[in-house]
């Protein structure tokens, strides 16, 4: 099942997205409230596959809260994560091209929330930075609270999955690496974190350590790779982030990047894909300052 935040005129609402239209859904407040219902989450899941074995046609008398996609504002899934940890190095090819080592205790970092976009909102290329990067990742996202989680009952935790982009100032990472500085301005201008269209359960995408995840810009493909090349897998990465801190619902941990980063200037329009989550598209203009 695909859930997103929606706006329709002037009300913005959760939403099962199905092939041709979305169902509104009353009283639920945000995403990560739903996905802490399973039971409820369940009963969706199992109405939703009917319809579609059945052939039901989707807007069948179910009201105004139906409505076609193109009535629909795609939104940030997840407007106000908890937390965004993100890894660093968890793909050999990308660890290398930023001539790094690959190990299995990759960085953590931190994004802001404030640094989140939805679908086809601009990324702004802020003047204090010559060199912006897009890096295309699978991020989980988190239903249910843990810390010091065995890799075996990792995926207990997970809601879904959604699309990330850690979008990245590299020159000024590079700057702070070389200073023996924490990086995370690089990582967190406003813009520096678009994510979307859809957050896909785990039913869904029962397998998300062997799905493509690939970036284009002007439609050129610039990253390309499957999850199944990350040094630790999701259920590792799980395991290792809640070591050093709980895990709680809403939070979002991005994956890392596999090779194929470069710069992005304005006018370009990047799309990032994960297989089976969808297609996050976001057009790049200057700062107006
Ligand atoms: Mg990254």
């Amino acid at each position: 099942m695909r859930l997103a935040r929606v706006r329709y005129k002037d009300q913005e609402a959760v939403a099962i997205v199905l092939a041709h239209h979305a169902v509104l859904l009353d009283g639920v407040r945000s995403i990560p409230q739903l996905l802490g219902r399973p039971d409820v989450v369940d009963r969706m899941e199992e109405l939703v596959e009917r319809l579609e074995a059945h052939q039901v046609p989707e807007d069948l008398d179910l009201g105004s809260q139906v409505r076609p996609l193109p009535e629909l504002t795609f939104l940030a899934p997840l407007p106000h994560p908890p937390k965004i940890v993100a890894l660093g190095r968890n793909y050999v090819e990308h660890a290398r091209e930023l001539g790094n080592e690959a190990t299995e205790d990759p960085p953590i970092f931190f994004k802001p929330s404030s640094s989140i976009v939805g679908p086809e909102e601009a990324i702004v290329i802020p003047p204090e930075s010559r060199e912006v990067h897009h890096e295309v990742e699978l991020a989980v996202v988190i239903a249910r609270r843990g810390v010091r989680v065995p890799a075996e009952h990792a995926l207990d935790l997970v809601g879904g999955y959604t699309v990330l982009n850690d979008v990245t100032a590299r020159d000024l990472q590079r700057e702070d690496i070389q200073r023996r500085r924490p990086f995370d301005r690089a990582k967190s201008f406003d813009t520096f974190c678009p994510m979307g269209p859809v957050v896909v359960t785990p039913r869904s995408l029962p397998d998300p350590d062997r799905v493509r995840v690939r970036l284009r810009v002007n439609g050129q493909v610039r990253q390309d790779a499957s999850t199944a090349d990350m040094i630790l897998s999701v259920p590792r990465i799980i395991e290792y982030v809640s070591r050093y801190m709980s895990l709680e619902p809403g939070d979002v941990i991005a994956t890392g990047t596999p090779a194929g980063v470069g710069p992005l200037v304005p006018g370009d329009v990047v799309e990032a894909e994960v297989e089976g989550v969808g297609v996050l598209r976001n057009p790049v203009v200057a700062h107006p300052g």
